[in-house]
Formats: structure tokens, sequence, C-alpha cells
């Protein structure tokens, strides 16, 4: 299988990443073909501009959107973007690799979003009617690929508990894990998510690469979270809500998931 880790730490002695090079490690010794991008070492472009779509038609006003499509669709993309698009498309699993910084990814590694899911390929996928509303959440190019993301949280894993001051650690994520993944078509794995990262030492780093083997060794066989598709019943279209019937008086981001049972009526 081809495994590509986009990964987004400045320094390679972190935490970070020595978790990267284990994970690295640990997917080719089981016969995987591994591919990082290591985006700090690349020297990523983390701003989406019109400096990425050199042959945009001069004096127009700069609209990111259908810029982006215009460039994807004639093949006038910059190259660092079409690389990046030529690697999702070879995976068969992505993981995302960050340390949690201001309760999202770091800049660098949203900046390899906005620039590397370009219109007509991560999203405006599909047919837009007024049954079928694109494919997304659930459909789209990523469809058969598996997603996990590893994120490194300095906190206590009580502070992003259901109760806890940072907010559950699901919703703090679901914005990564539901829009950037499952919409372009990811089955998103469970994350692995390392708490408290200043208590680590060798005993723990120990434990935690054993943990991490783990999930690596089941990347292919781990249920994905049962989000629910778009076009698989559960939601209302065009409005997009969830069907009064399904999950009854609730609200948030737990609705998006399928827990049985959760119809009425
Ligand atoms: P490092 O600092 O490199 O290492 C952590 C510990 O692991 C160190 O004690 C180090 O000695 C040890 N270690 C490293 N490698 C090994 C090894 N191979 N063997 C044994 N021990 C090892 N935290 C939050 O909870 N929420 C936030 O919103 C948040 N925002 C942040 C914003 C910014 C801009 C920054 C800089 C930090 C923020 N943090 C936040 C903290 C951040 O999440 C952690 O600092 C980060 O996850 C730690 O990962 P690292 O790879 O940088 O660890």
């Amino acid at each position: 299988m081809n495994v590509l880790i986009v990964y987004a730490h400045p320094e390679p002695r972190s935490l970070n990443g020595s978790l990267k090079a284990f994970a690295v490690q640990r997917l080719e010794a089981a016969g995987h073909n591994v591919q990082v991008s290591d985006l700090y070492a690349m020297g990523w472009k983390a701003t989406l501009d019109a400096g990425d779509y050199p042959q945009r038609p001069d004096g127009e006003p700069f609209n990111p959107m259908s810029d982006s499509q215009r460039a994807y669709e004639q093949g006038t993309q910059r190259p660092d973007i079409s690389k990046e698009q030529e690697k999702l498309r070879r995976a068969d699993a992505v993981i995302l690799q960050f340390p949690l910084w201001w309760f999202s990814m770091p800049a660098i590694l949203k900046g390899w979003v906005d620039r590397v899911y370009a219109y007509g390929f991560a999203y405006g996928v599909g047919e837009h009617s007024e049954r079928h509303w694109g494919d997304r959440y659930g459909e789209g190019v990523m469809t058969g690929k598996r997603a996990m993301l590893m994120v490194t949280v300095g906190g206590w894993i009580s502070h992003y508990s259901a109760r806890g001051i940072s907010g559950p650690i699901d919703d703090l994520l679901f914005p990564i894990q539901h829009g950037i993944l499952y919409y372009p078509g990811f089955d998103v794995l469970p994350p692995f998510v390392v708490y408290h990262t200043s208590r680590t030492d060798d005993a723990r780093f120990t434990q935690l690469s054993a943990e991490l083997g783990q999930r690596l060794d089941s990347l292919w066989d781990t249920p994905p979270i049962p989000f629910r598709p778009q076009n698989g019943g559960d939601y209302t279209i065009p409005d997009l809500t969830l069907k009064a019937n399904i999950a009854p008086g609730q609200s948030g981001f737990p609705i998006h998931r399928r827990q049985r049972p959760d119809v009425c009526g």
C-alpha cells in the first residue's frame, strides 16, 4: 500500500520528528511504500494567492475559487501544487501529522490544504441537483482512501475530555476530520493523539511507539469514524440539514456521526 504522511513540524529532533521517523520505519518494515511531505523542509508556500496561478488573465480581479478551477482544468497550476495532488492520487492512506497549535493545525499545513485542495479536485466535484448536492462528505476524489490524524497536544487529556476546559478533542478536530478529510471522500480513522507532551521521557516514548505501532499495523482494518454520508439519505437536500426524525432534539457535531438506534418514527 502507498502511504503519504503530510508532516508539519519545524524541528526534526522534536517529539513529532521522532514519531514521524518511527512511523516511516514501521510502515516500511510492513512492506508499505511511504512518502513524506515534510512541509517545513520543503519550504512549502503556505499562502494561497494570485501567484499560484501564473497564467490567470491579466487585469482581472483574483478569485481564489474560479482561478483555482481554471488552473486545475487547464493544467496550469504551480508544480508544487500538482505534485502534492499526484501524491494524494497515488496514496491508499494519508496521515496528517502535526502539533496542536492554537487549537488547530500549524498554518503551513492549513496552507497545504488551501492550495492543494483545488476546485475540481477536492471540491466542486460531481452532479449538483435537487437530489445530489455534489460528491462530498463521504464521496469525492478520495473515495476508497483512508486518512488519520497524528496529533501532539501540550494540554492534558482531561483538558480535552467531554467537560474539559479546552473542549472535547473530537469537537476541536471535527473541522479537520469531517471538513477537510471526510468532505473529499476519505474514510477517516480515529485520531492518534498524544497529550501532555512535556511529560515525555524515554519510557513514555517507548510506550507511545508501541501504541502508534498498533495503530499503523491496523491502518487497513480499523473501522472509520461513522460520519453520515451527505447523499446517503440522512440529510434533506438542498438545505443539507439532518432529517427531523434522526437524532431528534439533538444538535452539534456529534449528530453527524451515525449512532444506532438514532431514528425515530
Ligand atoms: P517537543 O517539544 O519536541 O517534545 C516534547 C517532549 O518530548 C520533550 O520533553 C522532549 O524532550 C521529549 N521528546 C522528544 N523526542 C523524544 C524522544 N525521541 N524520546 C523521548 N522523549 C522525547 N497545546 C495545547 O494543548 N493547545 C494549544 O492550543 C496549543 N497551542 C500551541 C501553539 C503554539 C504556537 C505552540 C508553539 C505550542 C502550542 N501548544 C498547545 C503546545 C504544543 O501542542 C506542544 O508543544 C507540541 O504538541 C509538542 O510537540 P513537539 O513535537 O513540539 O514536542
